[in-house]
Parts: C-alpha cells; sequence; structure tokens
C-alpha cells in the first residue's frame, strides 16, 4: 500500500543548515522558529484550543535526507559514526519514509502561525502533522534507552570579546536570543567525532543571517571567533 501526504505548513526556523543543530529537541531551548501553517490549516478554526497546550509532537519530512533505497542499518553520529544499529532502534535522519518526530515548546498560537522553541528542524522543514503533547500518555517514568541514556556530553566554551559584542548585536536587531543559542548549540560540540579539531582548523554555521566561526584551541574547548552577516 502507498499513500502520499501533503505537509500542512513549513517551519521557520533559526537553523539555516543541518551542520551545528541539536540531534534531538529541548536541547537547545533558544533554538526558536515560526510554523507557517498553509490552506486550508491556515485558519483560527484548525488550532482553536491549541493555546491550552505547553508543547506539541511535530511529526515532519526529514526533506535535506532523502532517499531512493532503504537502509536497515544506520550509523548514528551519537556512537562516533563508526558503529551500525538497526534503522528502527535510531533516530537517524535516514528512514524509510523520511519521517521525523520532535516535541517542541509552543511558545504562541495564532491563526495560520505556530511560535515554537526548543526546535531541532532546519529552515523549510515540511510539517505533515502537529499533535498536542498529553504529559499523563507521553511521559514513561519506568522508560529506558541503553543506546542513548543521556543528552551528549557538553565541551567548554569561551568568547572572543569583540565575538561576543557582535552577537549581542546581533541579538538586538534579530529580537533572538543569539548568545544563548550559539552556547547551547556549539556546547554540543557539533563537529563529527571522528575528526580530530585542529587548533589552525576554522568551523562555521550559519544561524538566523549570521555567520557564526569558531575554533578548537584544544580538543574539547571551543573559542568563539566572530558573528558576522552571513
Ligand atoms: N527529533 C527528530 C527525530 O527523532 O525524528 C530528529 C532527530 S535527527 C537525529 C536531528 C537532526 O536532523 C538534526 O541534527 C539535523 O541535522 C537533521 N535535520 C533536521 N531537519 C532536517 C530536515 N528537514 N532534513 C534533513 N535533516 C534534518
Amino acid at each position: 500500500m502507498s499513500h502520499s501526504v501533503t505537509p500542512v505548513g513549513y517551519l521557520r526556523s533559526c537553523f539555516k543548515e543541518k551542520f551545528a543543530i541539536p540531534r534531538q529537541p529541548q536541547l537547545a531551548p533558544a533554538a526558536r522558529g515560526v510554523l507557517e501553517l498553509v490552506a486550508p490549516f491556515d485558519r483560527a478554526e484548525a488550532v482553536a484550543g491549541l493555546e491550552q497546550v505547553s508543547h506539541v509532537w511535530l511529526l515532519f519530512l526529514f526533506h535535506q535526507a532523502l532517499e531512493d533505497t532503504p537502509r536497515l542499518k544506520v550509523r548514528p553520529p551519537r556512537l562516533g559514526g563508526n558503529q551500525s544499529i538497526g534503522v528502527f532502534a535510531s533516530r537517524a535522519t535516514h528512514r524509510p519514509n523520511g519521517i521525523g518526530q520532535s516535541v517542541v515548546k509552543l511558545e504562541r498560537v495564532e491563526p495560520g502561525r505556530l511560535w515554537l522553541s526548543g526546535i531541532d528542524l532546519l529552515d523549510g522543514t515540511p510539517v505533515l502533522d502537529i499533535k498536542p503533547y498529553v504529559p499523563y500518555a507521553d511521559q514513561v517514568p519506568e522508560a529506558f534507552n541503553r543506546i542513548a541514556e543521556a543528552p551528549p556530553p557538553q565541551v567548554a566554551l569561551e568568547w572572543h570579546e569583540a565575538a561576543l559584542a557582535q552577537a549581542h548585536e546581533h541579538a538586538l536587531r534579530l529580537g533572538e536570543p543569539l548568545v544563548a543559542l550559539i552556547e547551547q548549540c556549539l556546547r554540543q560540540d557539533p563537529r563529527p567525532a571522528y575528526q580530530v579539531p585542529e587548533p589552525e582548523r576554522r568551523y562555521g554555521v550559519l544561524l538566523w543571517d549570521v555567520q557564526v566561526r569558531w575554533h578548537y584551541p584544544e580538543p574539547g574547548r571551543i573559542r568563539v571567533l566572530e558573528v558576522v552577516p552571513g
């Protein structure tokens, strides 16, 4: 059986590229975005009652990771990229139907628009459905996952003085918690685990419309070098 689905909306996200997006929602509370609903879901009726809900599940398409050939095993970045596990034991982006799910904070509701935070989704992500989080049913106190027991360990982060001033300036202009966003994302160390970070090597990512550049003076320590128009 095949079945076609149509997005109910598209996400406008702080993340303009896949690199440096947290591996799961809630890891960067300062990561914000707006879900723009499309017709007929852009009308007030479709979101009536949602103002009584703090978090929602988003079901979405990994539109920049779609593949024709199904994979049975994947190598999750969490395991260093060199260990493979079954596709159904992983939350990796390579999936049989390209469907992802994230529970995110609902900051504000208006007809046609949901303001979200704690997102782990790329700009332009097509959203297939939205469901309210139901604490009594969705929380499982005895749950465990021995592959993903805790959030990834964080690295130390420091700022070049000028970079911090630049970040504050852009934060004001954007009306976004940019300093917190940079710190929350980079502390999770977006670099692939197999790469040894040479101190001379520069890394960069586009957040909103600014390019953030950093390096590793030594393994386990990030120094933010500049935050400039992207
Ligand atoms: N919480 C979701 C889940 O469990 O289904 C996503 C988990 S997945 C490991 C998170 C990663 O997906 C992010 O770090 C980002 O690189 C990637 N990603 C986010 N949105 C995407 C999109 N629209 N297309 C492709 N990759 C995306």
